[in-house]
């Protein structure tokens, strides 16, 4: 079971979309595994910030409507040292505008996942669940259910994957639990179902490894 879901967002863009740090938060909140973020807002704090949490880093700007970050050369992989975190963030406020930006820890290699939720006018609440990346794109490799969904029928639908199989050993890496995906994938349904306020989830991705799930990026958009 799951921490009951707090109430909406107060700060959101015109769209709803809430900004990524209150979402991540309200994940955290509700013991969802998250790559903790931290906001800054100079090239200086930021590698500061780079410096403290420990090399390598991911380097993401913030702006309002923003929401494909890495179709807009927002997201900087791999940053290995503290001049490559300050230029980054200076690279961004020449292309973007000045604004903030979020450092993440690097999260290992792994599979990348996702889960979503919507709320369809006349099915309700809805939980989607596949590999993300080039999988999406290319084999449209999601499944969708009915919310809440419990772990059983969570195991159903990653079994039903067409790219299942990734979960066996992924690049020679080590297998990625099943049973611990579904669980994952059942508690983010049921926690998106009584979120009322809550009108679209995007975990895109959830990168699982040998060692465990982190969730990179989330975007919410609130009703
Ligand atoms: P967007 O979806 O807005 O383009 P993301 O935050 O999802 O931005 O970043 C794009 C891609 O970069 C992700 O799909 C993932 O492959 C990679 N990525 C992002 N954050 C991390 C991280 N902390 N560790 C490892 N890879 C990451
Ligand atoms: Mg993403």
């Amino acid at each position: 079971t799951v921490a009951a879901s707090s109430a909406a967002p107060a700060l959101c863009d015109a769209d709803g979309w809430a900004p990524t740090p209150q979402a991540f938060s309200l994940l955290a909140q509700a013991g969802f595994p998250i790559e903790p973020l931290v906001c800054v807002s100079s090239a200086e704090e930021a590698a500061a910030a780079a410096e403290h949490m420990g090399f390598p880093v991911v380097l993401k700007a913030e702006r309002p409507g923003l929401v494909h970050k890495s179709d807009q050369g927002a997201v900087r992989l791999g940053l290995a040292d503290r001049d490559s975190v300050a230029r980054a963030f200076t690279d961004f406020s020449h292309r973007l505008g000045p604004g903030p930006a979020l450092l993440q820890r690097q999260a290992k290699p792994g599979l990348e996942l996702v889960i979503g939720g919507r709320r369809d006018p006349s099915f309700g609440p809805i939980v989607l669940a596949g590999l993300g990346g080039v999988w999406i794109e290319a084999f449209n490799d999601i499944g969708v259910r009915l919310a809440p969904i419990d772990i059983d029928e969570a195991v159903r639908m990653v079994e039903k994957l067409k790219g299942r199989r990734l979960f066996e050993g992924f690049r020679g890496a080590p297998p990625i639990d099943i049973l611990m995906f579904a669980r994952l994938l059942a508690d983010v349904s049921q926690w998106f179902a009584a979120a009322s306020w809550l009108d679209e989830l995007d975990i895109n991705p959830l990168i699982a490894s040998g060692d465990g799930f982190e969730i990179v990026d989330v975007r919410m958009r609130i009703r």
